[in-house]
């Protein structure tokens, strides 16, 4: 595991940003795992305006989202088609039919994830895939307890994440109760996996994510059986982390390739 700290949002929010760039601009037919949640909504602006500035063009790019609420339309304001239309979609030039997210107003749920799953597996894989993580320890919809191995599947959220989630619906509509999302298993077959966490609100999820044991009840410490992660943290919601020091001494400033830059000996 990469952990990555900077200093502050902003920063970890432009490193994220690097590293998709940096994705897209060696493979352009990359294939993306994105995100949705607020904080991957600067994420996406500064994408946006580092894209209309020098590229790299996402034609080629295909993309796969995590999750959707179940219940919403793809064209209800606050299901995560929509999110991603109005954060990303429509200010980048990917191609429409390569941007893909579970359908969440199916009659049969349970059929759409399995088609969906058979979607993401007719690729030739992720490669590299978005992740924020929930103040539960979740990632994509994969509430605690959730099988370490499991596919896409449909998941009754926790009133804890409605709670997190409820302040994006208006007081007359309903949350959603269900939601379909990639399962871990699926998660952890992406090539890559790049994990942004913000705010103090976070730390303790991080915590336990990076430096504590192996278990469902956090279903983010799977990725710890990954052997490629790359976790960037400001310093806030790194502000729990045991070995921090290390952390900073391993990754200076966050710098996920400091090695790299060492001048060669002789
Ligand atoms: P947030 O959600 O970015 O809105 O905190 C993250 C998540 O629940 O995965």
């Amino acid at each position: 595991m990469k952990v990555l700290i900077l200093e502050n949002q902003e920063l970890a929010v432009n490193r994220t940003v690097d590293i998709i760039l940096d994705t897209v601009g060696r493979k352009p037919e990359a294939v993306l795992g994105l995100a949705t949640g607020s904080t991957m909504v600067p994420v996406y602006h500064h994408l946006v305006s580092r894209f209309k500035q020098n590229g790299p063009s996402f034609a080629g790019v295909k993309c796969f989202n995590l999750d959707e609420y179940i219940g919403l339309e793809p064209s209800h304001p606050r299901s995560f088609r929509s999110y991603m239309q109005r954060e990303l979609f429509d200010h980048i030039d990917i191609k429409g039919a390569h941007t893909h997210l579970p359908r969440g107003d199916l009659p049969d749920p349970v059929a759409e994830a399995a088609a969906y799953e058979r979607l993401i597996r007719s690729e030739e894989g992720i490669d590299l895939q978005l992740l924020g993580i929930g103040q539960n320890g979740h990632i994509g919809f994969n509430e605690p307890t959730s099988s370490l191995s499991s596919r896409t599947r449909v998941k009754a959220l926790t009133e804890s994440t409605r709670a997190a989630n409820r302040r994006y619906f208006s007081e007359r509509e309903e949350m959603p109760t269900h939601a379909l999302t990639m399962g871990i298993g699926t998660i952890l077959e992406a090539d890559h996996c790049l994990l942004l966490a913000t705010g103090t609100a976070k730390s303790g999820a991080v915590a336990t994510m990076i430096e504590g044991p192996l278990t469902a009840a956090c279903p983010a410490t799977a990725l710890q059986l990954h052997p490629q992660v790359t976790i960037v943290l400001d310093e806030a919601a790194a502000s729990k982390l045991q070995l921090k020091d290390y952390y900073h001494h391993v990754h200076p400033g966050g710098d996920p390739n400091p090695l790299m830059k060492q001048s060669k000996p002789g």
